[in-house]
């Protein structure tokens, strides 16, 4: 089986079941129990989010843990939106953006909050001029992606940031579920950011968002005093315990995860283009855990099945939106043709995958197109 669909989800790390195995059997007190277990819960909770802070250079009580990295973007867009209505109602986003954070806000729409969306360019970016171009004194909140998860293209969050912090009272939300460990996210100049732990060899039902101490959020989940206040229920403490873990071993292989999924990447990105109309959608500067191309003469969901009967694990868009059959949206709004975005697959890589692979990805590419009657 060849697994190049890291980006849907990750193998979990045999050391972070390890622990969490053990966790589970061992530190099951509520951490809000008095007696000595839930004590001990606890004390391993506020240990785990002391060591991720550190890890990302915040405060630890701005690590907010959550079930998943949809939650994270919820929490942060509406609760953010509607703790902060008295100052504005205009919130700026992309066309492009996880469903977690384009369904959130087409909600607050409901509370007549402006949405306004910027296309981003050809190269799958929202540009800097384009958020000035839009910036207004009313506007509250600005959630742009760090990286697209179906091409791959990197945001340009530093240079977005210093325009969104130009008024005083807007606020900046990156979803950096496709970046964090794979390249750095500058979580200083962030207010709020998004991490999952089941793209990055961790637990799934496990993420946080990042929020600065100065930001003020509405809980989406309403019930008790966990998580500040912010996340009603009873943590899920062995999975908030292990996510230190799965933190810190992600971020220690970075660099060599990047150079050795690099390799693959470019290996694919050459080889690919000896086989007749086939197009690369990702741009040249994408990150490198993720090629999205499209063989013109097959359609996605032909050669996903292709693959699949060969033991090859790939997306056609991305996994959230993969029960509809329509185009990609994302390459229609990088103008990419009508044919590439019902054509497109997308490939993502780790560091479990090797150029061996990547050998046999393209060997089968050749096998289904010469199976399918084309000519090489
Ligand atoms: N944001 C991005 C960019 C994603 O790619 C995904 C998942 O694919 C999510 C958010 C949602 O992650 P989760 O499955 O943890 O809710």
């Amino acid at each position: 089986m060849i697994y190049f669909d890291n980006s849907s989800t990750t193998s979990v790390r045999p050391e972070v079941l390890d622990v969490y195995t053990k966790l589970l059997k061992d530190t099951y007190g509520n951490p809000d129990s008095l007696h000595a277990l839930g004590r001990r819960s606890h004390q391993l909770l506020e240990k785990s989010r002391a060591n991720i802070a550190q890890l990302l250079h915040v405060n630890p009580s701005e690590i907010i843990f959550t079930g998943c990295a949809s939650e994270s973007n919820s929490l942060a867009i509406i609760g953010y939106a509607l703790a902060n209505e008295h100052r504005g109602h205009h919130i700026l986003t992309s066309n492009v953006e996880h469903a977690s954070v384009a369904h959130s806000m087409e909600f607050l729409k409901r509370f007549g909050f402006e949405i306004e969306e910027l296309k981003i360019n050809e190269q799958g970016i929202v540009t800097p001029e384009t958020v000035k171009n839009h910036m207004r004194k009313d506007t509250i909140l600005v959630s742009i992606m760090h990286v697209n998860n179906e091409v791959g293209s990197i945001n340009p969050i530093k240079e977005i940031e210093k325009i969104v912090h130009s008024n005083p009272i807007c606020a900046f939300h990156v979803d950096c579920v496709q970046s964090f460990s794979k390249i750095d996210v500058p979580f200083e100049i962030l207010d709020m950011a998004t991490i999952s732990a089941h793209k990055i060899h961790g637990l799934k039902g496990s993420a946080l968002l990042m929020k600065k101490n100065k930001i003020q959020l509405v809980p989406l989940i309403q019930g008790g005093q966990q998580e500040q206040g912010l996340r009603g229920g009873t943590e899920n403490a062995p999975a908030n315990i292990v996510l230190a873990k799965t933190i810190r071993l992600a971020l220690e292989e970075q660099e060599a995860g990047y150079k050795h999924v690099k390799e693959i990447n470019e290996y694919i990105r050459k080889e690919i283009m000896k086989i007749p109309n086939t197009q690369i959608n990702s741009p040249d500067d994408a990150i490198p855990y993720i090629l999205n191309i499209s063989l013109d003469m097959i359609t996605s969901e032909v050669l996903l099945n292709a693959l699949d009967q060969k033991g090859i694990c790939v997306s056609a868009k991305s996994t959230c939106s993969s029960h509809s059959s329509n185009a990609s949206s994302v390459l229609l709004a990088m103008n990419k043709t009508q044919k590439s975005a019902t054509h497109m697959i997308r490939l993502s890589f780790d560091k479990n995958n090797t150029l061996e692979e990547a050998k046999q990805f393209i060997k089968a590419c050749k096998e289904i197109v010469k199976e399918y009657g084309l000519s090489l």
